[in-house]
């Protein structure tokens, strides 16, 4: 099986197929970037990968290497095969404009839910309402007290997370264009992708 390999400038998204036991590694290629990360059943596009479900499945936000990721039909999207920064989001939803409008009053910003729907549009698939992702490097903390914050990444250059597809999969990935917050370290960096 060929090996693919993609770079994804900052503010940029991708889209491409992952077939059923391709692995998939996504790095951050200078650090302390986050890349948004959604995945389909290739076949039927209302299945997705579902970070709720996964959440309810798992039982933690903290997910390791063996763990799986699920599908909105409680189905295994992906196997962890290893993970270098072991701190990832699946609490918050991709950054949209409406967002930049109303935590930093900047209208028409490039955001992840842009990026993902134009991506995924290359392969027929309809623009969501809304993109709830496995945010890859995003360091969310929940306080004991229920607050919740965005934190620098803890990913530095190079570091990855790689994943088992466990169905066909159309996979978008959006390297964050926010420069606004710790988010990303208030710098945006390219991400890179490849197909083992
Ligand atoms: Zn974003």
């Amino acid at each position: 099986m060929n090996s693919q390999h993609w770079h994804i400038p900052a503010t940029e998204g991708l889209s491409f197929k992952l077939m059923k036991g391709q692995t998939v590694r996504i790095t951050d290629v200078e650090g302390e970037q986050v890349a948004d990360f959604v995945a389909f059943n290739a076949h039927d596009a209302k299945e997705r990968l579902d970070p709720g479900v996964t959440l309810d499945t798992v039982r933690s936000k903290n997910l390791k290497p063996g763990d799986i990721i699920y599908s909105t039909r409680y189905r295994p999207l992906f196997t962890i095969l290893s993970d270098v920064v072991g701190r990832h989001d699946l609490l918050l939803p991709a950054c949209r404009p409406e967002m930049y409008e109303v935590l930093y009053n900047k209208k028409d910003h490039v955001s992840c839910f842009h990026n993902l729907n134009q991506a995924l549009a290359q392969f027929g698939i309809p623009a969501a309402a809304q993109h709830i992702p496995f945010n890859l490097f995003m360091n969310t903390i929940v306080d004991s007290d229920g607050a919740v914050r965005v934190e620098r990444p803890l990913s530095r250059a190079g570091d990855y997370i790689e994943l088992r597809a466990e169905m066909d999969l159309i996979v978008a990935v959006s390297a964050c264009p926010c420069a606004e917050s710790a988010c990303n370290g208030y710098n945006c960096t390219p991400i890179a992708v490849d197909i083992l």
